[in-house]
């Protein structure tokens, strides 16, 4: 685990996106970089859930944060154009961007898996990310230095049985972020990968049932690769995996 320790203000100024930040790891990075000064745009599928981080944020007195409710399984190329017009407007720019969203989908053997539900993980896994990162980097771009967060997983940097499409789009996530990341190589935008290991998540207890949750860590004991990889301390990481745990 990183040994990184965030001062109070290395996120001030900056405007960071945050995908699914209404449970989980997501919910806690937007409430950790709202802490650490930046204005968070809380981009989710349940309204409620992120109203309700927003009410957390506003009323512990950190920067007012904006909503986006968006499900990433039926958005369109033209909602992520409009959003990126949308924080223009407001913003200016936008420094960082934490793709934390992701479905697990059904895990299983290899015969069972099922078309529709191969499609869907593809796309909020792995489409989504990719046409989204597509609008947002010209005001990226824009930004003095922005940092793009992908999130990936064990099974997304070695295979293993019956983990099906959300391995395979762990992998593609992988592969989008080197892509990008050479691309990006010495301009202002970096782009790496955060594989959280296991935390106490409802995606976790989804994925093993029969584990008992308190052995695990939980999303704020993974915090400092969150915040070491959004602050300017990590201005000349590009290209990594890195590990929270
Ligand atoms: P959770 O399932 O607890 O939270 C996922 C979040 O993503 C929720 O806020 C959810 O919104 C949102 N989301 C899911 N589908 C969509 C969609 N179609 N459109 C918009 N938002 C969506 O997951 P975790 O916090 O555990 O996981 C966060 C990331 O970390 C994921 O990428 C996961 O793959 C990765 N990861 C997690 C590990 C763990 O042990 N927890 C281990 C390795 C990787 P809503 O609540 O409204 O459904």
């Amino acid at each position: 685990m990183l040994e990184y320790q965030a001062v109070k203000d290395s996120l001030n100024n900056k405007t960071i996106l945050v995908t699914g930040a209404g449970a989980g790891i997501g919910r806690t990075a937007a409430i950790e970089y709202a802490k650490h000064g930046a204005t968070v745009i809380l981009l989710g599928k349940t309204v409620k859930k992120l109203e309700t981080v927003y009410d957390e944020i506003v009323n512990a007195g950190y920067p007012t944060p904006a909503i986006v409710p968006l499900d990433l399984k039926g958005a369109t190329e033209q909602n992520y154009i409009d959003m990126a017009e949308t924080i223009a407007e407001q913003f200016g720019h936008l420094d960082g961007l934490l793709h934390n969203a992701s479905e697990l989908g059904a895990l299983g053997p290899f015969e069972h898996i099922d078309l529709a539900s191969l499609d869907a993980i593809m796309k909020v896994n792995v489409t989504a990310q990719a046409i989204m990162t597509k609008a947002l980097l010209p005001i990226m771009r824009k930004a003095p230095c922005a940092s793009i967060i992908f999130t990936s997983s064990s099974v997304g940097r070695k295979g293993r049985a019956y983990w099906g499409p959300y391995a395979f789009s762990k992998f593609a996530t992988e592969g989008m972020m080197q892509v990008l990341a050479d691309e990006c190589d010495g301009t202002s935008v970096r782009v790496n990968t955060i594989n959280p290991g296991a935390t106490r998540t409802e995606m976790r207890a989804k994925a093993y049932p029969g584990e008992d949750p308190q052995t695990l860590k939980t999303a704020q004991q993974i915090m400092p690769t969150y915040l070491f990889l959004m602050s300017d301390e990590s201005i000349n990481t590009n290209g990594q995996a890195l590990n929270a745990q």
